[in-house]
């Protein structure tokens, strides 16, 4: 079978657990080599033991995606130990707490914002030089449905993750020229930690959602990761700009 993503070179931030995890194996299975990125450090090498342990080459670098430092870092370590940049994913974020906007506090969402948009902001604006440098890319933005819908008592993370899909269909138009393509998913309710943390301050949630949405089961990391993969491979090769949905049908209603 080929491999879509043979001999390329990849950083996935947020790697340490969930979708980011499952990125990161579903990407060396496809052939890539794996720079895993998270603030978390044992989750992250952690990750990175598992996609060796299946025969793939993986790297873990703490990075806190809220430090542009950090971000340089990254994007420069990728580049020093591959040779190249060819792939990013970038899907590192927070789901921030639950309130609604009148009882919110501005630092609370000052941080999702700082973590999901800034963090996708700092990403881009490392990697899109680098990509322009070696003559292409492909990247793909860890958004949400709550980038497309509203979702009550999630405004920060709602808001967050709109700016992302903006942020990439604007990265997608100012560097198709260069050969960048650059796409977002947008999960659903997908089974991780994240989501058990928002079920957890909020119990029921998941379940009233799913008794009304269309397939009325989680998604599993892998499903996302699947996505993923094949945005950032030459099989999409004329999908820029794009929010993809992996959501059972989520925002179909
Ligand atoms: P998760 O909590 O399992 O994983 C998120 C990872 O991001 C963790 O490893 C965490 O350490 C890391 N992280 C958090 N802040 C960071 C920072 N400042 N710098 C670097 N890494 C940081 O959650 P997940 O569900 O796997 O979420 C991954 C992405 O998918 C997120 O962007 C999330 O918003 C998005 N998403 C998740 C769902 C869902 O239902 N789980 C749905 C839609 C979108």
């Amino acid at each position: 079978m080929t491999r879509p993503l043979e001999g390329k070179a990849a950083l996935i931030t947020g790697a340490a657990a969930g979708i980011g995890r499952a990125a990161a194996l579903a990407f060396a299975h496809a052939g890539a080599r794996v720079i895993v990125a998270d603030v978390e450090v044992a989750g992250g090498e952690a990750t990175a033991a598992l996609v060796r342990a299946t025969g793939g080459e993986a790297y873990f670098l703490r990075c806190d995606v809220r430090s542009s430092a950090d971000v340089e870092a990254l994007v420069a370590h990728t580049v020093e130990r591959f040779g190249r940049l060819d792939c990013a994913v970038n899907n590192a974020g927070i789901e921030g707490t639950i309130a609604p906007i009148g009882e919110s506090l501005e630092e609370a969402t000052a941080r999702v914002l700082d973590v999901n948009l800034m963090g996708v902001w700092r990403c881009l604006h490392a990697e899109l030089p680098r990509m322009v440098a070696g003559g292409g890319g492909a990247i793909v933005n860890t958004a949400s449905v709550a980038g497309l819908v509203g979702a009550g008592g999630l405004a920060p993370y709602v808001a967050s993750k709109h700016g992302v899909i903006g942020l990439t269909k604007t990265a997608a138009l100012e560097y198709a020229a260069s050969g960048i393509r650059v796409n977002a998913v947008c999960p659903g309710l997908i089974q991780t930690a994240m989501l058990d943390r928002l079920e957890a301050a909020s119990p029921g949630v998941t379940s009233a959602l799913l008794a009304v949405k269309p397939m009325g089961r989680l998604g599993s990391p892998d499903e996302v990761a699947a996505a993923v993969v094949w945005l950032c491979s030459d099989a999409a090769s004329f999908t820029t700009g794009h929010a993809l949905t992996v959501d059972g049908g989520y925002v179909v209603p």
